[in-house]
């Protein structure tokens, strides 16, 4: 469904110039659960910048089912690093956006339906009228989940989704996006640098180097469902 073909990309210019994606060649099946692990300033989200469409290789090419990728579009839900919600609409707004692209058709009772349902998934129903302001960091998260599912994408993109949330928070919220995965079994490609995260998520692990490429790809063969409590890290690890 996504495919990266020697694909590099760097910023600036003569003495300020930095490479940072190099040579980057990757498939990415239908329904697959893809995580790309790497240090932090190692390019993850550069790369996810590329699948979304809000930056272009220098050399190379990206296409999704086969076509080049021009511009963001619905069929790539995104979920940023940094939540990116609208701090003056409401849980609801916020989702609602997300709503009205992706069915501009629908009478507005429709679509508030809708988002209600998408909000309910991530468990917010209870602050839907609350402002991002007035939420804890993992709700944000939650918020940008549902936002990014209101897409109804064919491919979801999460960057870090995890990593500004306590513990306690992140295993709740991973528990939850595996439940969706299965559900739906949507294309998703996590972006993290939490080796446990990729191991309980993803079918499969590629490494990104701190150079820029990417590493040999790792597959997880632990069964499905991957239950959190029940989880043997050593069995994991030996995966890697
Ligand atoms: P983190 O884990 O901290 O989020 P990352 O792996 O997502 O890091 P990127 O944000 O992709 O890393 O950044 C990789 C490198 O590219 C960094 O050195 C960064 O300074 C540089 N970079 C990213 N975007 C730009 C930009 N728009 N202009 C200039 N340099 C950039
Ligand atoms: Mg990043």
């Amino acid at each position: 469904i996504l495919s990266f073909d020697n694909v590099n990309k760097g910023f600036g210019t003569g003495l300020s110039r930095a490479e940072v994606l190099r040579g980057i060649s990757l498939d990415v099946q239908e329904g697959e659960f893809v995580a790309i692990l790497g240090f932090s300033g190692s390019g993850k989200s550069t790369l996810m910048n590329l699948i979304a469409g809000l930056e272009f290789p220098d050399s190379g090419t990206v296409t999704f089912k086969g076509a080049p990728i021009t511009g963001p579009g619905p069929e790539r839900g995104l979920v940023f690093q940094s939540y990116s919600l609208m701090p003056w609409l409401t849980v609801m707004g916020n989702v609602m956006l997300a709503i009205d692209a992706a069915n501009p058709r629908l009478s507005k009772k429709e679509k508030q339906k809708k988002a209600l349902h998408y909000i309910a998934m991530v468990g917010l129903s209870h602050a839907a009228t609350r402002r991002p302001a007035e939420l804890s960091g993992g709700m944000r998260q939650r918020v940008s989940v549902a936002r990014a599912l209101a897409l109804n994408p064919e491919m979801l993109l999460l960057d870090e989704p995890l990593s500004a949330l306590d513990a306690l928070t992140r295993a709740n919220l991973a528990d939850e996006i595996l439940e969706i995965w299965e559900r739906d079994r949507k294309t998703c490609i996590l972006i993290t640098n939490d080796v446990d995260e990729a191991i309980l998520l993803a079918d499969r692990i590629v490494p990104l180097n701190p150079d820029g490429t990417l590493g040999e790809a790792i597959p997880v063969t632990l069964p499905r469902p991957r239950d959190r409590s029940e989880m043997n890290h050593d069995e994991g690890f030996k995966a890697l």
